[in-house]
Order: structure tokens, then sequence, then C-alpha cells
């Protein structure tokens, strides 16, 4: 795993605690509206008030590229705050200067404040070494508790770890086990579903989970790019015709790091992209040259179910098929109910997260019983592709 330093055993009693959260929700006319990451956030801001510290939050909102653009100010996230927590937040109207300082300076123990929006300053996304200081002004340790935006190299996520004691918060800390748990040592056999729409943008994620896991399961869209590399005819299907030598190379690295790569054997064939459009199951050697392949059938069902009782791990990342027009979101539906179903009776450790893979998890109301669900988004892709985050390197020892 990732080595990191956790608030294990850190004094911050008295301590200015700079802590970056990612407090970019989901926002209309000044009003939030999903409170999820507010209330993820939460907990940990919590922990460290009751330990006496002098809280300070810092997060970016929106992109206001470097101008104070008002509908992106987190006035309106402060007190959304305030509410989920039950406390008080003071608010400051600007993340560094004289503005910041007053409100600091006047915290006492426990209290917590947040800071304007970091991206009102160009500096935040520039890494500006000089803005970095005049954060690290305003805290005497630096907690970061955004995964969310550690694949960024920004002042706040990488910059200021570099000029304060740096550690991962709770929501940090929890993810990155989670993460390592599932990838860097995992229980075997580990299986990997990989779907969504275009392999062209998750060469890299591929390329990386054939080196890693037992199993990697292609479902969606990309499956059709996959099953044309091999000389099937996939009809109209979303495909992508010019990387079918790109496929092969990945068929041929799997094998090479005995990977077994896992496609449909069968498909839900439709003429049109809409929901309940007319539709025939189909062997996948027997798709209509006219016909699109919007789901997995229920051949490969059954196949996925059956092979996930004998894992120990799951990654999943993206539908297996259209799964945002009914009755496309079946083979989606069922493997996530399994692994779900799996997870919760303790056989199986599974994460899923990146892209649409929350929704569709959430549409299979299969969320809830994963082992860790990531709405990290770009962090999350990036950690499949294995990549160090530069907001995580800079949390090592
Ligand atoms: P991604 O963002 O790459 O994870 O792709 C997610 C999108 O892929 C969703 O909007 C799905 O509707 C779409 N998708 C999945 N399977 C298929 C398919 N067989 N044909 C067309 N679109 C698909």
């Amino acid at each position: 795993m990732a080595n990191f330093n956790t608030l294990d055993g850190v004094n911050v009693a008295g301590k200015r605690v700079l802590l970056r959260a990612d407090l970019n929700v989901p926002m209309k006319d000044g009003v939030v509206g999903d409170t999820t990451r507010i209330e993820r956030t939460v907990p940990g801001l919590i922990e460290l008030a009751d330990a006496g510290a002098k809280l300070i939050v810092i997060s970016h909102f929106g992109r206001p590229k470097g101008e104070r653009v008002a509908e992106m100010s987190l006035k309106p996230v402060a007190d959304a705050l305030a509410k989920q927590l039950g406390r008080p937040v003071k608010f400051a109207d600007d993340c560094i200067g004289a503005a910041a300082a007053a409100v600091v300076d006047g915290l006492k123990d426990g209290e917590i404040a947040l800071l304007e929006n970091l991206r009102y300053h160009s500096e935040e996304e520039k890494n500006d070494p000089a803005f970095a200081a005049e954060l690290a002004k305003l805290g005497d340790i630096f907690v970061n508790d955004a995964f969310s935006c550690a694949h960024r190299a920004h002042a706040s996520t990488e910059g200021l770890a570099r000029k304060l004691p740096a550690y991962a918060g709770r929501l940090m800390q929890a993810e990155l086990e989670a993460l390592g748990n599932a990838l860097e040592a995992p229980k075997h056999p580990v299986m990997a579903i990989v779907g969504g729409a275009k392999i062209s943008t998750k060469l890299d994620l591929l390329g990386n989970l054939v080196a890693r896991v037992d199993q990697l399961v292609i479902g969606g869209g990309m499956a059709n790019t996959f099953l044309a590399a091999k000389g099937v005819n996939v009809g109209k299907s979303l495909c992508e015709h010019d990387l079918l030598e790109t496929a092969r190379e990945i068929f041929a690295k799997a094998k090479a790091a005995n990977c077994e790569i896992v496609l449909p054997v069968d498909g839900l064939v439709a003429k049109e992209f809409k929901a309940h459009a007319d539709y025939t199951v189909s062997d996948i050697n027997d798709v209509d040259t006219n016909g699109m392949i919007l789901d997995a059938g229920p051949k490969t069902i059954i196949d996925l179910n059956k092979r996930l009782e004998s894992c120990e791990t799951l990654v999943w990342n993206g539908p297996l098929g259209a799964f945002e027009i009914a009755p496309f979101d079946t083979a989606t539906v069922s493997v996530a109910q399994q692994a779900a179903k799996l997870t919760k009776a303790g056989k199986l450790l599974s994460v899923a997260g990146g892209g649409d893979t929350v929704a569709a998890l959430r549409h299979a109301d299969a969320d809830q019983d994963f082992s860790y669900v990531s709405t990290a988004g770009g962090a999350f892709l990036e950690w499949l592709e294995g990549k160090e985050l530069p907001g995580v390197a800079a949390l090592h020892d």
C-alpha cells in the first residue's frame, strides 16, 4: 500500500490545522444540492475539532480561473457545512492575506472556519510556491482530505504538503486503504470489470489492470472493439474500428501476464438506441448486421455471476451496457447485485468508481453494499491506471 502519514498519534490540540477538503458540491441558485461530499467530510472534521484543533478548511469550487466569480463563492457551502456539523463555521472571504488571517487568528480551540475558494487565485492551479507559502502561514500542520483532487499537483494539494507537516485526513486514509486492499495487496483471485463506452479513454487503465488481476471482464461498448479484434461481426454496435490492433496488443499483454480476458458470449441486440427498443437475444457470433449490442445477454450474466462466486476481490469501472435505457441495464444491475450480495455475505471485497459507475451502482441499488464506492472520478481512474497521484505522493514519510 502507498506509504503515507496518518493522523494517528498526532496531537492537534491548540494547533492550527489547515485541512484541504473537496467541497466542490453541486449548487443551483446559491443552494447546495447533493450534500454527499459534505456528509463524508464531516466525521473527520469533528474528530479534529473535538481533539482541540483550530480547524481551517480550504477547498476549490468550480472553475473561476483566478477571478472572483460571485456564483463560485464557498459562502453557501459554509452554511451547508455548519448545518451538517451542527456547529458554527466562520467564513473568510479570501483564502490568503489579511481577511484569512483575521478569521484564523480569532479561532479558539475546537472552532472551525472555511476560507473562500482557492481558485479565486490563479496561482492555486499553477502550484505556485509563493501562494503555497501564503497558505502555509495560516496553519501549523496540513491535512489533505481531498483524495478526489489528489491527481492534480496544485498549491493546496501538493505545494502545501511540502511546506508544513502533512497528513492524510480520515476520508483520504479510508479511500487509500480501500484502494490498497483492492489492487496493491489484494486477496486473489482478483476480477476487474471494465465497461463503458470506449477503450480509447481507458487504454492506460486496461494496461495496468491486465498486469494485476486474474480475470479482466470487458463489457459495454468497449467489449465490441475487443470482439471485432477477434473477428466477430458486431454489426452497427459502438466500436472503435481504428483500435483493433490496440485491442490485440492488450490481448497479448494479458496472455503474457496470465490474465484471462472475459468477453460477452451473447448480447441484447436492438436497431435503435432508445429505452424499450425492440431487441433480440443473440449469440455473440450471430449479431444482425444492422443491429447494435446494447447490453450483455443472459448467458453472459450467468457466466459473470458464477465467476464472481469464486473471486476474493473485485474492482469495477464502467457499466456492462447502456444502463440508462431499460432494459439495457439488465446485465449491469444483475452483476452489481451479485457483487453486493457476495460482499454483504463477507465473501468478496468490492471496490468501484469512476465516471458513470457510481450512478450505475446506485441505479442497481447495490452501492450501499459494496466495500467501497469511490466518488473521486478522475483521481480514481488515475489510480486504476497505476499512476502515483501527486497529492498522495506528497504525504509520504
Ligand atoms: P464510460 O463513461 O466510458 O464509463 O461510459 C459510460 C457510457 O457507456 C454509458 O453512458 C453507457 O450508456 C455507455 N454504454 C455502455 N455500453 C454500451 C453499448 N453497448 N453501446 C453503447 N453505449 C454503451
